[in-house]
Parts: C-alpha cells; structure tokens; sequence
C-alpha cells in the first residue's frame, strides 16, 4: 500500500485511478500527487569474513617451533604461529604447521 500526505493539508491521500493512471488524491481538498515514490526495500547483506588459513610457509624458518604431535605423521614437531580470525572480539587461534610433511592444523 502507497502511503502519502498531502503537502498543503497534511492528510493522508489514497491512490485513485485517473486517465488510467494511479494517482494519489488528497481526501480532503483533493489535490493530486502524481510524483511519489514507492518505498524501497533495500537488503543490507552482511558478509562474514571466511576462515581462511593464511600459510606462512617462506617464514616457515622463522617461525617457533614446538613439540606436539602431529595427527598426520606423528612427527613430534610443528611450527606454529597465532592468526585472529575475525575482527576483534575472538581470541586469535593458534595454528600448527607440522616440520615433517607440513599438515596444517589449528588449536582451539
Ligand atoms: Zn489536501
Ligand atoms: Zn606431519
């Protein structure tokens, strides 16, 4: 439904078919509205940001190394370094890269 006020009275006008056209006519001192403009609906879409696991693998060297079991090889050392997945509010995850045959994993 089409709500408009007409501008000299202030009431409300209800949309009437003039000349096969739909105006909108004032109730009271019958002016007509021809240019209104439809109420639109805009969607405001929030995008997650994704869970991407960045790999750090030119600092591979540089990176601290700690002893913790790899699920993939069962080599007993990985890289690891702390990634902060989304803006603020989350603490940041620490992610393991295995020395052996590189599998990434994170820690919650
Ligand atoms: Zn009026
Ligand atoms: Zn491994």
């Amino acid at each position: 439904m089409i709500m408009e006020f007409c501008p000299k009275c202030g009431l409300m006008c209800s949309p009437r078919k003039v000349d096969g056209k739909m105006v909108l006519v004032c109730r009271k001192c019958g002016k007509k509205i021809t240019k209104y403009k439809p109420a639109q609906i805009s969607e405001t879409v929030k995008r997650k940001p994704k869970d991407e696991i960045v790999l750090i693998s030119e600092k591979k060297e540089a990176l601290p190394k700690a002893r913790i079991k790899c699920r993939k090889c069962g080599n007993m050392e990985a890289c690891w370094w702390l990634q902060q997945m989304r803006s603020g509010d989350e603490p940041p995850t620490t992610f393991y890269k295995c020395t052996k045959c590189g599998h990434c994993w994170r820690e919650y």
